[in-house]
């Protein structure tokens, strides 16, 4: 992919090491890990616990966004630069205004709009303060240990994650959680499964719109944001919209079913083909 040079976002906000952001991550951090540890041993419910926490803590620290910059979180900049101007356009062509998210960057551990996440958990949207949070060691692994590294497979990952915010901007994630209370686990985790591969399908379409207006796609990149969408498994990926962000417990559909509906949304660049709700096959 080519990308130095290029426009960045503003929109980026970086949380990781020293400075205010990372001063209040570590703060709540560390005395939290501990009162959380000494909570389950007192048998303690985690969800009332953590909702409590949230109420102490604010919602949304302040990060410096003008910082310096280094050569990974200036890819991310121009990345989530180009989902913007994807986006925006995309949303102008259906008569909707888009409002872009915020992304942070982050080390080890973050308190989002969502409660707490280490780096352990991935990438991952929070609906609730509409931010992506990205921790880079995440890249690193897909380059290490799930051999699907390469900036284009960087590049996917933050794509799917703005595609769950695109999709809580349409209004979709917020009917699912409504079928939540009324659906049995089963079948919510069916439609868990169609939310992600959504979003696989809107970085396919981003993939499309950035290739074909930008012409900054190289050979092999698309076949290298499909390696990465074969490779990040049930457990890596998700999408958390409840008060903190857990482990995941359902999958988020095969391999072959995320590439599919990348490669689908790539080919068509059609929104209309991406109802993964009513497809009859994955
Ligand atoms: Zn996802």
């Amino acid at each position: 992919m080519l990308w130095q040079g290029r426009r960045e976002s503003d929109n980026v906000e970086d949380a990781r090491g020293s400075g205010a952001g990372g001063r209040i991550v570590l703060g709540g951090g560390i005395g939290t890990v501990i009162l959380v540890v000494l909570y389950i041993l007192l048998g303690g419910d985690l969800q009332t616990l953590f909702n409590s926490q949230q109420a102490q803590l604010p919602q949304t620290a302040q990060y410096d966004s003008q910082a310096p910059r280094d050569e990974a979180s200036k890819f991310v900049a121009v990345v989530l630069a180009d989902t913007e101007d994807a986006w925006n356009e995309i949303f102008r062509q259906m008569g909707r205004e888009y409002e872009e998210p915020r992304l942070v960057l982050f080390t080890d551990m973050i308190q989002s709009g969502c409660g707490f996440a280490s780096g352990a958990t991935g990438p991952f949207y929070c609906p609730q303060d509409r931010r992506v949070y990205i921790d880079l060691g995440f890249f690193r692994e897909l380059q290490g240990r799930l051999g699907a590294g390469g900036d284009f497979a960087e590049a996917y990952v933050i794509a799917h994650e703005v595609g769950h915010h695109v999709q809580n901007l349409l209004g979709i994630s917020d009917r699912v959680q409504a079928m939540r209370r009324r659906v049995s686990e089963d079948e919510y985790n069916q439609l868990s499964v169609r939310l992600e591969l959504q979003a696989d399908f809107l970085a396919g379409v981003w993939a499309r719109y950035t290739d074909r207006v930008k012409h900054v796609v190289e050979a092999g990149d698309i076949e290298e944001a499909m390696r990465a969408a074969a490779a990040v498994g049930d457990d890596r990926l998700q999408y958390r919209s409840r008060g903190y962000v857990v482990p995941d417990s359902f999958t988020h559909g095969t391999s072959e079913q995320r590439v599919r509906w990348f490669r689908r949304g790539y080919e068509t660049a059609d929104l209309s083909q991406g109802d993964t709700f009513n497809a009859r096959e994955l």
